[in-house]
C-alpha cells in the first residue's frame, strides 16, 4: 500500500550518512511527490545524490526555498537540523506533519527494536549484538546511525525478527512527543558532547534519556559502571537487566576495558533476548572490530600505525590511550567546538611520549597539554601528513602511532572515514620514504 500518494513531501538536509537517501527513496516507494532540500552543493554531495539517480525527485540545493516548507504536507527533518528551525516552524504552522526517518522508521517497524545510544561505544555495541544474535540463528537487521537506513527494509521484516537500530543524541532529540520508542534499550556511557548542537549537558542527557521513556513492558541495559549511567536505572520506564559478570566474557581481540563493556551491554542484551550463551560467546571471541576504531592499518619500521579516526570526542580518545600497550605517540585535533581539554589533557601527558596536535583545534590541545605537563613533547602544525611524519620521525621500534583525534574531521575531510584512509596512506607513504640510518632533525617551531 502506497501511504504517501498525492503527498508533497519534503526532506529536508540529504546528507552523507544514508538517513537522507533512505528516506527519500521509501517516500518515492510510498507514492509520495519529493523534494530534497539541502544547504550542501550537489557537489559536495554527489554520493548520496548517485544513490537517488533512478528516482523522479525534485531537488533545490545550496540553499532552502521557503516555498518547499509552506506547501508540503509532510516535512522530514534530518537529524544534523538544529532545532527549533525558523523554515520548520513555517511547515509546521503551515499545516505539515514533522518527522524525520527515524520515527517514520520506529511507527511502522513490526520487528522488535533494539535501540542503542551513548556517547561512545554505539557502533560496536550495537555490531557485536547484531552479531550475537545472528549466530544464535535469529533473524537480525542492523541499522540506524551506523550509517544505513532501514526504512526500505520494513517490508522484508517479520514480528519474530529483531532489529539492532544505533541512535544518536541528534536522532533522539527529534523524536516527537507521540513517536513509537524501541522495546528495548542500551545506553552505553554519557559524557557531555555536542553541546554546541543540543545548547547544554542537560539537554544533551534528556535527549539520551529519552530511550528509555518507552511502555512499561520495556527492556533496558545500562551501563552500570558508567558514573553518569548508573543512576538512569531509576527513571526507565519498564525492567532494569542487571548485568552479566565480566568473567563469564571470552578473551576478546578489540582492545581495552572499553570494548569489555561494550561486550558486557551486548551480553547482556542477546541473552535476555533469548540468544544461546554459546553463541553470545562465539560471536565476541571472532568480532576482529570495526573500520576506523583502533584499527591496527600498518606496521612499518616496527612501528604500530593504529587508526581511531572515529574518536570525535576527548572521552573515546581518552579510552584509546589506555587500551594500547607500550608507548604511543598520539596524533589528534580536527574541529575544536570549544570542548574542556583538561581531563584529555592529562591522560595525554601520562599515557604517551608526545603528540602532535593538527587542525582548527591545535592551538587548544597544545595549550591544554603544556599547562598540564610544561616538557610535554608535542608539536602543533597545520595538517595530518605533518603530525604523522612528525610522529614517526621520533618514534622507536615498538611504539604505536595513533591517530586517535578527539575532534570532529569536518574542517579538513568529508568525514571520518576519509580522514582514517588518509591516515593509512600516510604510513603507507612513509614506509616508502623511511631511512633507517637517518638523523633525527630538530624540532619543528609550532
Ligand atoms: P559511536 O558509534 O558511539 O561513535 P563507536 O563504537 O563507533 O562509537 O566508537 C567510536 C570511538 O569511541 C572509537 O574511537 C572507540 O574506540 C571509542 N569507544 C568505543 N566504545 C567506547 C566506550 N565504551 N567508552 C569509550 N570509548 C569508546
Amino acid at each position: 500500500m502506497q501511504t504517501m500518494k498525492g503527498q508533497l513531501v519534503t526532506v529536508m538536509g540529504l546528507g552523507r550518512h544514508g538517513g537522507g537517501v533512505g528516506a527519500a527513496r521509501w517516500l518515492v516507494e510510498q507514492g509520495g511527490t519529493v523534494t530534497v532540500t539541502d544547504l550542501e552543493t550537489a557537489e559536495r554531495l554527489a554520493d548520496s545524490l548517485a544513490r537517488l539517480q533512478d528516482l523522479p525527485i525534485r531537488y533545490t540545493l545550496g540553499r532552502h526555498d521557503e516555498a518547499d516548507f509552506r506547501g508540503a504536507h509532510r516535512v522530514v527533518v534530518n537529524p544534523a537540523v538544529m532545532l527549533p528551525h525558523p523554515l520548520v516552524t513555517l511547515a509546521n504552522e503551515s499545516g505539515a506533519a514533522i518527522t524525520s526517518e527515524v520515527e517514520l522508521f520506529l511507527d511502522r517497524c513490526k520487528a522488535n527494536v533494539v535501540g542503542v545510544t551513548g556517547t561512545t561505544g554505539k557502533s560496536t555495541t550495537c555490531t557485536m549484538l547484531a552479531e550475537m544474535l545472528r549466530h544464535s540463528g535469529r533473524r537480525t537487521w542492523l541499522g540506524g546511525n551506523i550509517g544505513h537506513s532501514l526504512l526500505c527494509e520494513l517490508r522484508g521484516m517479520h514480528a519474530s525478527d529483531v532489529v539492532v537500530l544505533e541512535l544518536s543524541s541528534f536522532q533522539l532529540a527529534h523524536l516527537s512527543r507521540t513517536a513509537r520508542l524501541p522495546q528495548a534499550a542500551i545506553i552505553t556511557n554519557c559524557r557531555p558532547n555536542h553541546l554546541d548542537w543540543h545548547g547544554s549537558w542537560t539537554r544533551y542527557r534528556r535527549a539520551k534519556q529519552r530511550i528509555l521513556a518507552g511502555s512499561p513492558g520495556q527492556i533496558a541495559v545500562v551501563n552500570s559502571c558508567d558514573p553518569e549511567v548508573s543512576s538512569w536505572r531509576e527513571i526507565a520506564a519498564g525492567e532494569v537487566v542487571p548485568l552479566i559478570e565480566d568473567s563469564w566474557l571470552p578473551e576478546l581481540r578489540v582492545p581495552g576495558l572499553h570494548n569489555r563493556q561494550n561486550a558486557r551491554l551486548a551480553a547482556t542484551m542477546a541473552a535476555r533476548l533469548g540468544a544461546d550463551p554459546r553463541a553470545i560467546q562465539a560471536a565476541l571471541a571472532s568480532f576482529a572490530g570495526l573500520p576506523h576504531r583502533l584499527e591496527p592499518v600498518a606496521q612499518i619500521a616496527g612501528r604500530r600505525f593504529l587508526n581511531d579516526s572515529k574518536a570525535t570526542s576527548a572521552a573515546a580518545a581518552i579510552a584509546a590511550l589506555h587500551a594500547i600497550d607500550g608507548p604511543i605517540w598520539l596524533l589528534a585535533g580536527g574541529v575544536h567546538r570549544g570542548d574542556d581539554w583538561r581531563e584529555l589533557a592529562r591522560h595525554i601527558a601520562c599515557r604517551t611520549r608526545g603528540g602532535a596536535f593538527f587542525g582548527q583545534a591545535r592551538h587548544n590541545l597544545s595549550k591544554a597539554v603544556q599547562s598540564e605537563a610544561a616538557d610535554f613533547n608535542w608539536v602543533a602544525v597545520e595538517h595530518l601528513a605533518e603530525a604523522a611524519a612528525w610522529a614517526f620521525d621520533r618514534s622507536r621500534e615498538g611504539d604505536a602511532i595513533l591517530l586517535s583525534p578527539a575532534c570532529p574531521s569536518f574542517d579538513q575531510f568529508a568525514d571520518f572515514a576519509e580522514r582514517g584512509r588518509r591516515f593509512a596512506e600516510l604510513a603507507h607513504d612513509l614506509s616508502h620514504n623511511h631511512d633507517p640510518h637517518r638523523q633525527l632533525g630538530p624540532k619543528p617551531m609550532a
